[in-house]
């Protein structure tokens, strides 16, 4: 059987950073499934679906063709034939996502994909439901957070890396808004499986928190 890391929690804790490092220290595969919800956002960007209209929303994502490809050791998203990995990272995709996730049945599609990833490979997977639905069976549930302020902070910074201009007042009340959303919805809220451990970030580092899970992962093991 192949072996399953679930990490869940809010937009910005770190999750993709120290999920890439405890897949790459344990040789799993890291699955980021919320590319997934990204590169499903971007398709109804394309389209120019009301992010309200759930009927067009659920109607738009049975022609989107999401794939996952690991090339090199990084995942690449394809949507519909398409490399999207470059597309997919703004505050408008994510917005997108955070609002279109909400429809159960873009959240059937692409939790099947997920589940059908992990059958066969050993995975780190990171999302929102990933301990409570995806994978319930997971050998390890890692509920990962950190406060608002810090988590604006850090995606503050790698945007201003990148060269966007943003106000880190914005990203946190944005964060804070997609946390309760994330959180407060129907399908799949975002919450702590009963069986996750609780790791805050806020005041660790990035090697401390990768450290802590393959720790806990392998006293489980
Ligand atoms: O993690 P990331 O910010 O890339 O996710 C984008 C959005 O996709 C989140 O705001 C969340 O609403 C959604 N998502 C989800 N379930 C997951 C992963 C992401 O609903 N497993």
């Amino acid at each position: 059987m192949s072996k399953k890391i679930a990490i869940d929690g809010p937009a910005g804790a770190g999750k993709s950073t120290i999920a890439k490092l405890v897949a790459k220290d344990l040789g799993f595969i890291y699955v980021d499934t919320g590319a997934m919800y990204r590169a499903m956002a971007l398709y109804m960007i394309n389209n120019k679906i009301d992010p309200a209209d759930s009927e067009k929303i659920s109607e738009t994502c049975k022609s989107a063709d999401i794939t996952i490809k690991h090339e090199n050791g990084i995942q690449v998203v394809y949507l519909n034939g398409e490399n999207v990995n470059s597309l997919i990272r703004t505050e408008a995709v994510g917005n997108m996502a955070s609002a279109s996730s909400v429809n159960g049945d873009v959240r059937k599609k692409l939790v099947e994909l997920q589940q059908k990833l992990a059958e066969t490979v050993d995975v780190v997977m990171d999302g929102r439901d990933i301990g409570t639905v995806v994978l319930p069976n997971a050998d390890l549930k890692i509920f990962l957070t950190a406060s608002s302020r810090v988590r604006a902070e850090r995606r503050f910074k790698e945007l201003t890396a990148k060269g966007e201009e943003c106000s880190i007042d914005v990203i946190e009340k944005d964060i804070i808004e997609r946390d309760y959303r994330d959180s407060h919805r129907e399908n799949s809220p975002l919450k702590q499986a009963d069986d996750a451990v609780l790791v805050d970030s806020s005041n660790m580092t990035i090697e401390e928190v990768a450290g802590r899970i393959i720790e806990l992962y392998r006293s489980k093991s």
